[in-house]
């Protein structure tokens, strides 16, 4: 029985074609920047999304990390939102290592930080006062796509408060495909943006730090820093490089497949949250880790919380989501 495993689309296994790119791909050693593998998928992205350079790292932390201490001196402040991954889900690291003091904002409904409230949490200019001098957002944020129009109005409101824009854009080509536009309609707004190759895309590892040649200057001394520098990295990049020219038009099937799953789901009378792109969340209650055990019997594999976030990816088909939600039909009727 092959797991259907619905807590995150980064558990994907690379697929034959990759694994074929990965085993032919020519190699060197990327701190001597002679890996022509890492030195393509670095181009090829920057290239796509509208940037001078960018620098591949082992994951999303790293890469927000790496952009953020790139920004930010020690004693500055970046405004993020209060459940954005960078403030919340990387253990502090942009003040713990680099020292820059965080402002989150409430993100609201729609997945976007309110402008008005970013203005009004700009610090003056002030010795008492840490410096502000970015803003960081996210797109997708939790499944939501951040509308096109939103994203020129942050590029004004920073750009005439002097701060620099970044984008934790770890499903940036969710975004996208969901919008139906090339993903330089949304990167071409930001300074800098961190991509995913391992979370819908399909790659098992690596991130790619898009920017200014400057920028992204000082992002490869920081990632030699922090222990990021790789030797035979174009084993890894191979991957992305395949995910990227194969596998980023497929993530509209992830799409449809976490709306047949919203619902199927709310048919059966669950309260499930509006879909956008490839996360579905539903109500589960205090049912949730009897919900959980009841579909580990099945095969399926889920998180135990409250409100539950299911993720589609490329390891699941339409027929397991058929699967999933008969699954739940049946731990309703019992
Ligand atoms: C997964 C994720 C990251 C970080 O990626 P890792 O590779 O797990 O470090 C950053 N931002 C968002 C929104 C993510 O979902």
């Amino acid at each position: 029985m092959t797991a259907i495993d619905l807590r995150s689309d980064t558990v994907t296994q690379p697929t034959a074609g990759m694994r074929e790119a990965m085993a032919q791909a020519p190699l060197g050693d990327d701190v001597y920047g002679e890996d022509p593998t890492v030195n393509r998928l670095e181009a090829f992205l920057a290239e796509r999304l509208g940037f001078a350079a960018a620098l591949f790292v082992p994951t999303g932390t790293m890469s927000n990390l790496l952009g953020l201490m790139a920004h930010c001196e020690r004693g500055d402040e970046y405004i993020v939102g209060q459940q954005a991954h960078t403030y919340k889900y990387e253990g502090g690291g942009a003040a713990v290592l680099g020292s820059i003091q965080p402002q989150p904002l409430e993100v609201q409904a729609d997945g976007s930080l309110d402008l008005d409230q970013v203005v009004g949490a700009i610090k003056a200019d002030d010795f008492h006062f840490a410096r502000t001098r970015l803003l960081a957002l996210e797109n997708t944020m939790q499944g939501k796509v951040l509308p096109l129009e939103y994203l020129a109005a942050a590029r004004k409101v920073t750009t005439e408060q002097g701060l620099a824009l970044h984008l934790d854009g770890a499903r940036l080509y969710n975004a996208a495909v969901k919008l139906g536009v090339d993903a330089r309609e949304i990167t071409r707004h930001f300074d800098s943006v961190s991509v995913c190759l391992s979370k819908g895309l399909g790659a098992p590892v690596g991130s790619v730090l898009c920017g200014s040649e400057a920028l992204i200057g000082k992002a490869r001394r920081l990632r030699k820093m922090v222990g990021g520098g790789m030797r035979q990295a174009g084993l890894l990049a191979a991957a992305g490089l395949y995910a990227l020219e194969h596998q980023v038009e497929r993530l509209a099937d992830d799409h449809a497949n976490a709306a047949l799953l919203a619902k199927g789901l709310s048919e059966l009378g669950y309260e499930v949250e509006p879909v956008q792109t490839n996360m579905v969340y539903v109500q589960i209650g205090d049912q949730a880790q009897a919900l959980k055990n009841f579909c580990a019997e099945q095969g399926i594999v889920l998180s135990a919380a409250p409100r539950l976030r299911m993720v589609t990816h490329l390891d699941v088909s339409r027929a397991g989501i058929e699967q999933v939600v008969a699954a739940f039909a049946r731990f309703r009727a019992q």
